[in-house]
């Protein structure tokens, strides 16, 4: 009985040491287990990087879009030039630029306008006016240039007035087509400047890549995979869940909408099958008669991609992978 008692103890306690470590938004769910490849994350850069041929910004800002920014950074830092985070806490709270030897941008908007907040974390920050360039000149900030996207940026009308001033180091512009890029060359062509633009969307786009490049979601592709087990198989009685589904057999999993799942495609054995109806922290999936408990269903990976997933859910493949990873249990391999 006191053995039972203490070795309860002890798992709560690492359940709790692991949701207070995690600092995740969402609770961790034992159930659904997170694979990274970081290996492939590091051959996806390196592929990148010789394409482009100009220096890599990995884009780790949200944790690393769910994956976890000190596994990917660690194994990043030898092939990239620098890391972009949104905001420079999260770079902080990592000891970022110190862990990997490389510069950090930040690209959201000041948390800070004391220079001397950015230089001891080796961040650089953004700015999206002179008033915030000048505060901020002796850390030689990055302009971000409003060419389209209206959020967290200069207006075209103010860049004249910044960059003549030579407060900034470097402008980049968050561009999402070819208009964005022509009009970020014509602001920006005639300082010296450090110049960037493209992110995953438009890495095939020769004209976006300036002096480097800020790849998130491309580093990415094919190196995680989510998964389930099942923990319920039945015969299907009749119309079954909140929905009254009809299905032949049904399985059930840990894991739901509380998680980030959605009603979708996904893998049971390797067979491309179906979540029939998603609960707050269940779902159904439907099965078949070679289906047990205790078989893996994968959420997201190998075939069933984020953009795949995305047509589904109708939003952004990157919305389908930081919903997806960010409640799992996380385990890295090489
Ligand atoms: C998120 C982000 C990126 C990376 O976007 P992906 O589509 O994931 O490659 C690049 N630049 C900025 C400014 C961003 O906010």
């Amino acid at each position: 009985m006191s053995d039972f008692v203490c070795n309860t103890q002890v798992a709560m306690t690492r359940v709790f040491q692991r949701a207070k470590r995690s600092d995740r938004g969402r609770p961790i769910n034992a159930h659904l287990n997170l694979t990274v490849d970081l290996g492939v994350i590091r051959k996806n850069v390196a592929s990148i990087a010789s394409a482009v041929g100009v220096d890599v910004l990995a884009v780790v800002k949200a944790d690393a879009y769910g994956l976890g920014i000190e596994a990917v950074s660690d194994v990043l830092s030898d092939l990239v030039a620098g890391f972009c985070v949104f905001q420079a806490e999260e770079a902080v709270s990592c000891d970022l630029a110190r862990r990997t030897g490389k510069r950090v941008l930040a690209l959201g908007p000041l948390e800070s306008e004391d220079p001397s907040d950015y230089t001891f974390h080796h961040i650089t920050p953004t700015v999206f006016n002179v008033q915030q360039a000048r505060q901020l000149r002796r850390v030689r900030p990055a302009l971000c240039v409003d060419t389209g996207m209206q959020r967290f940026s200069c207006p075209p009308s103010d860049c004249r007035s910044v960059l003549a001033a030579d407060l900034c180091g470097e402008a980049f512009t968050h561009a999402a087509q070819s208009a964005h890029i022509k009009k970020f060359l014509e602001i920006t062509e005639r300082f010296e400047l450090t110049r960037h633009a493209a992110a995953s969307g438009l890495l095939d786009n020769r004209d976006a890549i300036l002096d480097a490049v800020r790849p998130g979601l491309a580093m990415y592709r094919n190196a995680f995979c989510v998964s389930s087990r099942l923990v319920e198989v039945h015969d299907s009685c009749g119309p079954a869940g909140y929905s009254g589904f009809l299905a032949e057999r049904h399985g059930v999993i840990l894991a739901g909408y509380s998680h980030g799942l959605r009603k979708g495609p996904c893998l049971i054995n390797g067979r491309k099958s179906r979540i029939l109806e998603v609960g707050m922290q269940s779902a159904f999936v439907e099965v078949d008669a070679h289906d047990r408990v205790g078989d893996e269903v994968v959420l997201i990976g190998g075939e069933l991609t984020e953009h795949h997933l995305a047509g589904y859910w109708n939003c952004s493949p990157h919305e389908v992978l930081t919903s997806l990873s960010s409640a799992a249990t996380r385990t890295y391999v090489h």
